[in-house]
């Protein structure tokens, strides 16, 4: 099967480097990052995304958001004009569930199918090839998607029809928001009380307040002063946005999720766009005038 990704991002590169041994396609649009990864890997790249989608049997995307995803397919030089009928475009952005029902149905009248596949498991996940994919789409679909997408995740799941995917990522990513900021407030006032940050974290790593973030991201990132840059906090921003609108479809009045989402729109507008997502943590010490150290 001839295998095309496009989007050559934090997470798309690691996830495009579990593909090479298939006869792979690249394309980014940056074209250096696609002309690096083709050396480096000894893979095919592409000027556009139609030239790509002439040569492949499924696409993968990897873009930040939706509106990325259908220029790639509609716009100029698009996919949509260039893949055959039958082929299979899977999407592995955090997207839009609406969203992806409108292309999944604009594509299917050309014969193409579409799955949302969102990912979990961070850069490291991806690295390692142990990513989560949450998958949305027809019982063939997801058959097909679901042979490419285990080159790089160790648990593909299908979870319901197009846009089932994203809207599970987006609640993952609204819960995984949700535990940052607490865990910020959280620290920065037992830092300021007297309890020691990483005597803390321990303790709460042995109580039941315990989750994800505070196990393996405090400790790993923050305690030790790491920082690293690995997910941007606008993606994180625009995953609770998400979120809102799925809650809202449901019907849901969603207080929490609603303020967790105008937490992180004002962390956005004042870290910036290229800020981790783990930044939102410094808004706290600044505020409480500390640092969450060991
Ligand atoms: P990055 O910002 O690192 O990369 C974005 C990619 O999209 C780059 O290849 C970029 O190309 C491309 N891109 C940006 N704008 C456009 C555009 N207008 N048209 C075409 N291509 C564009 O994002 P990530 O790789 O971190 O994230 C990608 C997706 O994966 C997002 O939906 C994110 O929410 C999700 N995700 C990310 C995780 C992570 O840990 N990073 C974890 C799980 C999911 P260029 O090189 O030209 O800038």
């Amino acid at each position: 099967m001839r295998i095309g990704f496009l989007g050559l991002g934090a997470i798309g590169r690691p996830m495009a480097s579990h593909l090479v041994d298939h006869d792979l396609i690249v394309w980014n649009r940056t074209t250096s990052v696609a002309r690096t990864f083709a050396a480096q890997h000894g893979v095919q790249w592409a000027d556009t995304p139609r030239a790509l989608a002439h040569q492949v049997d499924a696409a993968i995307t990897c873009l930040p958001t939706s509106a990325e995803v259908a220029a790639v397919l509609w716009g100029p030089d698009g996919m949509a004009e260039g893949l055959a009928p039958d082929s299979l475009v899977v999407d592995c952005t955090s997207g839009d569930p609406a969203e992806s029902r409108r292309m999944a149905g604009n594509l299917a009248e050309r014969g193409i199918r579409f799955v949302d596949a969102p990912v979990s498991g961070g850069t490291n996940g991806a690295e390692a090839g142990t990513l989560t994919v949450m998958v949305g789409g027809t019982d063939e679909a997801y058959a097909r998607a679901a042979v490419i997408l285990s080159a790089f995740a160790s648990r593909v799941e299908h979870m319901g029809p197009v846009g089932a995917g994203h809207a599970l990522k987006s609640v993952n990513q609204a819960l995984l928001a949700t535990n940052i900021l607490a865990l910020g407030e959280g620290l920065a006032a037992l830092v300021k009380v007297g309890v020691p940050a990483a005597r803390a974290v321990q303790v709460l790593n042995a109580s039941s307040g315990r989750s994800f973030v505070s196990e393996r991201l405090i400790p790993d990132r923050v305690l030790s002063g790491a920082w690293p840059a690995t997910f941007r906090l606008a993606l994180l921003d625009k995953d609770t946005s998400i979120a809102l609108a799925v809650l809202e479809e449901a019907g849901i009045r969603g207080p929490v999720l609603h303020r967790v989402g105008e937490l992180l729109h004002q962390a956005r507008n004042q870290l910036g766009e290229e800020a981790d997502y783990l930044e939102a943590i410094k808004l706290y010490e600044r505020e409480a005038g500390v640092e969450i150290r060991e």
